[in-house]
C-alpha cells in the first residue's frame, strides 16, 4: 500500500494491511488531536523523499512526523523494530477496524460503534511483556 504526507514531500509503501486499531491513550490523543488509528507492519516499511523526522515520546517508543507539513508518519517501537503507521496515510486502502486500545483512557466525549476487540492499557502491557 502506498501512500504520502499532506504536502508530498514524504511518501510511504508498506505490505498491504486490512486491519486498524485505535489507540485512545493520552499520549495518542495529545499527538494526533484525537485517538490514532493505526496500522501494524511490523517490517517492509519504506519511505521515500525527505527523510521523516523522529521524536522519541518514550523510553520505547519514537513518533515521526513530516518536517513541511507536520503529517504524522509513523509510531515506532523502538525494543522489538515494528512500525505503526497512520491509517490516514493510505487514503485508497479497504481497511476493517479491528480493535481498540487503551480503552480505559478513552475520554467521554465519544463512543464507536464499532464492534472490536477492546483492551486496557494494562492488558496491552502484558501482552507485549510476553512476546
Ligand atoms: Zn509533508
Ligand atoms: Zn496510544
Amino acid at each position: 500500500m502506498k501512500g504520502s504526507c499532506l504536502c508530498g514531500s514524504v511518501s510511504v509503501s508498506a505490505p498491504n494491511h486490512a486491519e486498524v486499531s485505535l489507540c485512545h491513550c493520552s499520549m495518542c490523543r495529545r499527538w494526533s488531536g484525537g485517538p490514532m488509528f493505526a496500522v501494524h507492519c511490523s517490517s517492509g516499511i519504506e519511505f521515500t523523499g525527505d527523510k521523516p523526522k523522529a521524536y522519541q515520546s518514550s523510553e520505547w517508543a519514537e513518533r515521526g512526523f513530516c518536517e513541511k507539513c507536520g503529517t504524522h508518519l509513523f509510531y515506532h517501537l523502538l525494543p522489538n523494530n515494528e512500525y505503526i503507521l497512520p491509517a490516514g496515510l493510505f487514503q485508497d486502502q479497504d481497511f476493517k477496524l479491528v480493535s481498540e486500545i487503551f480503552i480505559d483512557e478513552k475520554p467521554d466525549f465519544y463512543e464507536l460503534r464499532n464492534d472490536t476487540r477492546k483492551m486496557t492499557g494494562q492488558q496491552v502491557f502484558d501482552q507485549f511483556s510476553k512476546q
